[in-house]
C-alpha cells in the first residue's frame, strides 16, 4: 500500500479502539452527511441521500401494496390539538419545537412543529370519517419532523429527521390489530431482505410503548458493539385516539361506533443500523439490494490506447444487471480502491492492458475482500451471482454475530455480571411488574428491548425479583 493510500485509511479510527469515533468517521469519510447550523441538524448528502432513497423505493412499494395512499399533511400543530390525547402530549412535550411568532406579530396560540402526526391526523379523521363505507382509511407520509434532542448523533439520533409515518382508521379492534401486525412484517421484511439486518420481532413493554398507543410492536436489531437499536415500530391505538379527538362512524346498523387506528413509523435512524451492522475498519459496506452503486469500474493505466474504450464497453454491458459506474478520474487507482472501499460498493472491477489482452477483468468483493479472476464472457453471469451472494453473505454474519451475543441470566447478579463482561442482548424472564423493569434500568443501563413473539421459558422466576415469571424479555444497552 502506497503512503498516500495508508493515510487514506488511517482517517478512520479503528472501530476496536473506539467505536463511537469509528462511527461518527465512517459517516463523514463515506460523504453521508455532514453537520446542519442549528445543532443537531444533518445535512444530507448525495451519497447518503441515495442509500435512503433506494431504502425509501423499497418501502414505498410495499406501503403501496399493502393498500395505502401516500398523503402529506402540514408541518405544523395548533398546541391545543396536541393537547387532546393526555398521555400523547405528555409523551412529547420535552422534545417539541415551537413557533410563537410570524413575521413580527406574536401568535394567539403557539403552534408545534410537528414531532410526529397523530393529531393531525385524527382531526383530519374525525371530519372524514362518517360511515363504515369509508372504512379503513390507510394514509402514509414521507414526511420529516423535528424532536428536539439533547444528545445528538448523525442519522442515530437527530433534532430533525425523516421518515414514514403511516396512519390508519379502521371499524373494528380485530382489524387495527391485523394492520399492526402487517405493517410490522413489512418492516421485518425490509430491513432483512434489503439492508441485511437480522430483526427480532415483538411487542414494547408498557413502560417502552408509544406515547398514546394501547400497545406497540417492534423490531430490534444488534449492532457491531453489542448495543441494539430499534429499528422500525408499529402502534396499536384501539380507540384511544378516537375517543379522544371524537373520530366515529355509522355501522351498517346506523349505530355511532369509534374507530380504532394504527400508526407505524421507519426513519433514516436506519441508515445508522445499516452502518453499524455492515461497516469494518475500511468503511461502509452497503448491501447490494440497495447500493446506489452496485458495481465500480476502475480502469488500470487508462491513459493506454483503449483502455478507457473498452471500460466503457464493460460499463455498458453490466448495465444489463447491475447498477453500474466507472471511475474515469485523474486520480491513481489505488486511491480510488480505496475511495469506493469507504463507500462500500459491493464489488469492483478492474481492467487494465493485460487484462484486455488476456480478455479477463479482475474482480473484488467489498465484504470479504476476495479477488478473482473473470473471462470477459462470463463476466454478466458472474456478477449477477455474485451480488446475490454479497447480499446473502452480509445477513448470514450479521446474524451469526446477533446470535453469538444472545446471552442468558436467571438473577440479577447474573444479569449485572453479564453485562460487566459481555456485550449484546440479554434473555430474561420478567413478572411484569413495571418496578421490576425500572430497577434492571437503574442498576445497569439495560432497558427491556421486546417481549419476543418467540417465547421460551428459560427460568420460572423473575430475573429481579424472584416472584413468578410471566414472559421473556430480551433486554439490552440500546442507541
Ligand atoms: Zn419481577
Amino acid at each position: 500500500m502506497g503512503k498516500k493510500n495508508k493515510q487514506f485509511v488511517e482517517k478512520v479510527t479503528a472501530m476496536e479502539d473506539d467505536f463511537a469515533q469509528w462511527y461518527t468517521d465512517v459517516v463523514k469519510q463515506a460523504d453521508l452527511v455532514d453537520y446542519g447550523l442549528v445543532r443537531g441538524t444533518m445535512i444530507i448528502k448525495p451519497y447518503g441521500y441515495a442509500i435512503w432513497e433506494n431504502i425509501r423505493n423499497e418501502l414505498d412499494k410495499m406501503i403501496k401494496e399493502t393498500g395505502h395512499s401516500n398523503v402529506a399533511f402540514p408541518i405544523f400543530i395548533p398546541e391545543s390539538l396536541l393537547q387532546k390525547e393526555k398521555d400523547h402530549v405528555e409523551g412529547f412535550a420535552p422534545e417539541v419545537a415551537w413557533v410563537t411568532h410570524g413575521g413580527d406579530e406574536e401568535l394567539a396560540e403557539r403552534i408545534a412543529v410537528r414531532p410526529t402526526s397523530e393529531a393531525l391526523f385524527c382531526d383530519y379523521y374525525s371530519k372524514n370519517i362518517h360511515s363504515y363505507r369509508d372504512l379503513p382509511m390507510l394514509y402514509n407520509q414521507w414526511a420529516n419532523v423535528v424532536r428536539w434532542e439533547k444528545t445528538t448523533r448523525p442519522f442515530l439520533r437527530s433534532s430533525e429527521f425523516h421518515w414514514q409515518e403511516g396512519h390508519t382508521a379502521h371499524a373494528t379492534d380485530e382489524d387495527a390489530s391485523i394492520e399492526t401486525e402487517r405493517m410490522l412484517g413489512v418492516y421485518a421484511d425490509l430491513v432483512e431482505n434489503y439492508l441485511a439486518i437480522p430483526v427480532l420481532k415483538g411487542r414494547k413493554t408498557d413502560k417502552e410503548k408509544f406515547a398514546g398507543a394501547n400497545y406497540t410492536l417492534t423490531i430490534e436489531s444488534l449492532m457491531h458493539d453489542g448495543r441494539a437499536l430499534q429499528s422500525g415500530t408499529s402502534h396499536h391505538f384501539g380507540s384511544g385516539f378516537a375517543e379522544a379527538f371524537d373520530i366515529t362512524y355509522l355501522d351498517e346498523n346506523g349505530e355511532s361506533q369509534y374507530v380504532h387506528q394504527t400508526s407505524w413509523g421507519l426513519s433514516t435512524r436506519i441508515m445508522g443500523g445499516l452502518i453499524m451492522v455492515h461497516g469494518d475498519n475500511r468503511g461502509l459496506v452497503v448491501p447490494p439490494r440497495i447500493a446506489p452503486t452496485q458495481v465500480m469500474i476502475v480502469p488500470i493505466a487508462q491513459h493506454k490506447e483503449g483502455v478507457l474504450d473498452k471500460a466503457y464497453d464493460l460499463r455498458d454491458q453490466l448495465k444489463e444487471v447491475a447498477r453500474v459506474d466507472i471511475d474515469a478520474s485523474d486520480k491513481s487507482p489505488g486511491w480510488k480502491f480505496n475511495e469506493h472501499e469507504m463507500k462500500g460498493v459491493p464489488i469492483r472491477v478492474e481492467i487494465g492492458p493485460k487484462d484486455i489482452e488476456n480478455e479477463q477483468v479482475v474482480i473484488v468483493r467489498r465484504d470479504t475482500g476476495e479477488k478473482e479472476f473473470v473471462a470477459l464472457k462470463d463476466l454478466q453471469a458472474r456478477i449477477g451471482a455474485l451480488l446475490a451472494d454479497i447480499q446473502q453473505n452480509l445477513f448470514d454474519k450479521a446474524l451469526a454475530h446477533r446470535n453469538e451475543k444472545i446471552n442468558i441470566a436467571t438473577t440479577l447478579e447474573e444479569f449485572k455480571q453479564t453485562l460487566d463482561e459481555k456485550t449484546g442482548f440479554i434473555k430474561a424472564m420478567w413478572c411484569g411488574d413495571q418496578a421490576c423493569e425500572e430497577k434492571i434500568k437503574e442498576d445497569t443501563q439495560a432497558t427491556s428491548r421486546c417481549i419476543p413473539f418467540e417465547q421460551e421459558k428459560i427460568s420460572d422466576t423473575c430475573v429481579c425479583c424472584g416472584k413468578e415469571a410471566k414472559e421473556l424479555v430480551y433486554w439490552g444497552k440500546a442507541y
